[in-house]
C-alpha cells in the first residue's frame, strides 16, 4: 500500500479559493517564515477521502465483523450509548468545575449517574457498594487486593499469601504481587475446575484471600462455590471474584449471594462499552458491607433532598485509584446500556451468550478436540484445542491467521495456559445464528484443509496487506510494510 506522500502529484489541488481581497494587516517576522514550502502531499480532496477511508477499512472491529475473542467479550456497542456519551451536558463537563453558590449544582447530573451506577451494579452483583474509579479490569483487581490488604492491616492480621488457580488471567497474580502479596497457585482438577482438596491443603493463617474467576477461563462455574468461600472465610481470608466475564451471570446469580467479598466487573466487556487497543475501559469494584470503609475516596452520597455530594471523610480508605471519578464517559455509556436493557433484559443477555457459545461448541466439537472433562454445558465461551491438527503441523496460530482470510477476527489463542494449542471462542449474545454458522463453516473448512493440505495454512493470511509479522518487531518498528 502506498503512503499518502507516495501518492502525491506535484501541483494537484483540491478546492481553490479565490484570491483574498482583504488587505493583510500584520505580517509574521521574517525569521519566523519558512524558507521552503512544507513538504505536504499534493492531492485532490477525493484522493484524500479515498486514501483514509481505504485505510480505515483495513482495520478490524466489532462494527466490521465477527470478533469472537474469548474472555474479552467483544460485543455490540449500541450507538445510542455513543449519542448519550457525546451529549454536551456531559461531554463538556470538567471535574474541577466551580461549585455554584448553594452546592454542586453544575455537576448534579454527573453525580447522579455515578450514584445510580453504584446502586445498579450493587444490585446486579449482590454487593453493598461500588467504586467507579478503576480504569480497567486489572486496575480493579489491584484496587480490590489493596482493599483486602487494608482490611487485614486494620484487624492486625499479618497475612501475606493470596491463592490463585492456575487457570486465572495473568493480571490476577500480577495485581496481587504489586499489592505486596506472595502468590500461591492452586492447581485445577481433571474437570478444569479449582481443586477443592488442593485449596484445603493450602489454607492456613497466612492466607489473606483467594482470587477466583467466575465463570472460570474454561467457561465453567464451580458447583462447590459456597463450600469454597466458606473454607476461605474459616481462616479469616476474603474471596475475590474476577467478574470480568459477567456476561454469563447477568440477572441469574450474584457473587455476593455465594460468599464473595470483593468483585470487579469490566464495563468495557459485559456492559457494552467499546474497547480495544488498550482502552479506555472501566473496572468498577464492589465490596460487601464490612469492606465499605476501605473503598477509594471520594464517594458519591445522596442527601435527604435528593441532591448528591462527594464525601471525602473516609479515614480507612485506600485513597485515590485514579484522578477524579474514573473514566466517566465509559461509566455513562454503560449506564445508558443498563437503562436500555432494563432488569428484564439482563437474563436474556446471559441466556443468549451461553446459548451461542454452546451452539458453536456443538458444531465444532467433532472437528476439534474439546479439552474440558466437565459434563456441564459451557457458559459464555467455549475452549477448544488444536492438538489434533498440530499432529500434521497446523497450530492454533495457523488456524487463527487463516480465519482472517474468511473475514473473521481470530478467537483468543494459547489462553488459558492450562490447555495445549488452546482456541477460546466467545461469540457473545449479540450475534445471529447466520453469523455463528458462517464462522463454524469456516472453522470446519480449516479443519478439513489441515487434514488434506496442512502446508497451505502456514503462510496465511493472504488477503491482508502484510501477512505474518515478527510480533515483537512489529510493536517496536511501526513501519510494518518495510519488512
Ligand atoms: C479481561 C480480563 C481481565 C483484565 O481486564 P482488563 O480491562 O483488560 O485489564 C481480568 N480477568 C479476566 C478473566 C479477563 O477476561
Amino acid at each position: 500500500m502506498k503512503t499518502i506522500f507516495e501518492k502525491s502529484i506535484p501541483g494537484r489541488r483540491s478546492t481553490r479559493p479565490v484570491a483574498s481581497d482583504v488587505p493583510t494587516k500584520a505580517k509574521l517576522a521574517p525569521n519566523l517564515l519558512r524558507k521552503q514550502p512544507a513538504a505536504l502531499p499534493e492531492l485532490s480532496e477525493l484522493d484524500v477521502v479515498r486514501h483514509f477511508t481505504g485505510l480505515s477499512r483495513l482495520n478490524f472491529g466489532v462494527d466490521t465483523g465477527f470478533y469472537p475473542l474469548g474472555s474479552c467479550t467483544m460485543k455490540y456497542n449500541p450507538k445510542l450509548a455513543e449519542v448519550v456519551g457525546r451529549n454536551p451536558g456531559f461531554a463538556m463537563l470538567h471535574p474541577l468545575l466551580p461549585q455554584l453558590p448553594g452546592g454542586e449544582i453544575m455537576v448534579q447530573g454527573a453525580l447522579a449517574v455515578l450514584y445510580e451506577m453504584d446502586r445498579l451494579l450493587s444490585e446486579i452483583s449482590g454487593m453493598a457498594g461500588f467504586t467507579m474509579q478503576p480504569l480497567a479490569g486489572a486496575h480493579g483487581e489491584l484496587t480490590g487486593v489493596l482493599i483486602i490488604a487494608a482490611y487485614h492491616k486494620d484487624r492486625g492480621n499479618h497475612k501475606k499469601t493470596i491463592l490463585i488457580p492456575d487457570s486465572a488471567h495473568g493480571t490476577n497474580p500480577a495485581s496481587a504481587a504489586i499489592a505486596g502479596f506472595t502468590v500461591k497457585t492452586i492447581p485445577s482438577s481433571e474437570d478444569g475446575l479449582l481443586d477443592v482438596e488442593a485449596l484445603e491443603a493450602a489454607l492456613d493463617d497466612d492466607v489473606a484471600g483467594l482470587m477466583l474467576t467466575c465463570p472460570n477461563t474454561l467457561g465453567l462455574t464451580h458447583p462447590r462455590i459456597k463450600e469454597i468461600t466458606d473454607l476461605v472465610h474459616a481462616v479469616d481470608g476474603l474471596v475475590y471474584c474476577d467478574g470480568a466475564n459477567t456476561n454469563a451471570m447477568l440477572g441469574r446469580c450474584r457473587p455476593g449471594d455465594v460468599g464473595f467479598d470483593v468483585v470487579h466487573i469490566n464495563l468495557h466487556k459485559t456492559f457494552a462499552t467499546p474497547h480495544g487497543g488498550g482502552g479506555p475501559g472501566a473496572g468498577p469494584v464492589g465490596v460487601v458491607e464490612k469492606l465499605m470503609p476501605y473503598l477509594p475516596v471520594s464517594v458519591v452520597r445522596e442527601r435527604q433532598d435528593g441532591t448528591y455530594y462527594l464525601e471525602y471523610d473516609h479515614p480507612k480508605s485506600i485513597g485515590y485509584m485514579s484522578p477524579f471519578y474514573g473514566n466517566f464517559a465509559v461509566i455513562l455509556k454503560a449506564y445508558t446500556y443498563l437503562l436500555m436493557v432494563g432488569s428484564e433484559g439482563l437474563p436474556r443477555i446471559s441466556g443468549n451468550a451461553v446459548l451461542n457459545a454452546n451452539y458453536v461448541l456443538a458444531r465444532l466439537r467433532e472437528h476439534y478436540e474439546y479439552p474440558v472433562k466437565s459434563k456441564q454445558p459451557c457458559k459464555h465461551e467455549c475452549v477448544l484445542s488444536a492438538v489434533r491438527q498440530a499432529k500434521s503441523g497446523v497450530r492454533a496460530l495457523d488456524i487463527a491467521k487463516t480465519l482472517m482470510d474468511y473475514g473473521f477476527h481470530s478467537p483468543t489463542i494459547y489462553f488459558p495456559l492450562t490447555v495445549k494449542e488452546c482456541i477460546m471462542i466467545e461469540p457473545t449474545e449479540t450475534e445471529s445464528k447466520e453469523m455463528l454458522d458462517a464462522f463454524c463453516d469456516a472453522m470446519i473448512d480449516i479443519a478439513r484443509i489441515a487434514d488434506e493440505n496442512p502446508e497451505s495454512l502456514h503462510d496465511t493470511p493472504r488477503s491482508t496487506p502484510v501477512s505474518r509479522l515478527d510480533e515483537v518487531k512489529a510493536a517496536k518498528e511501526l513501519d510494518v510494510a518495510s519488512y
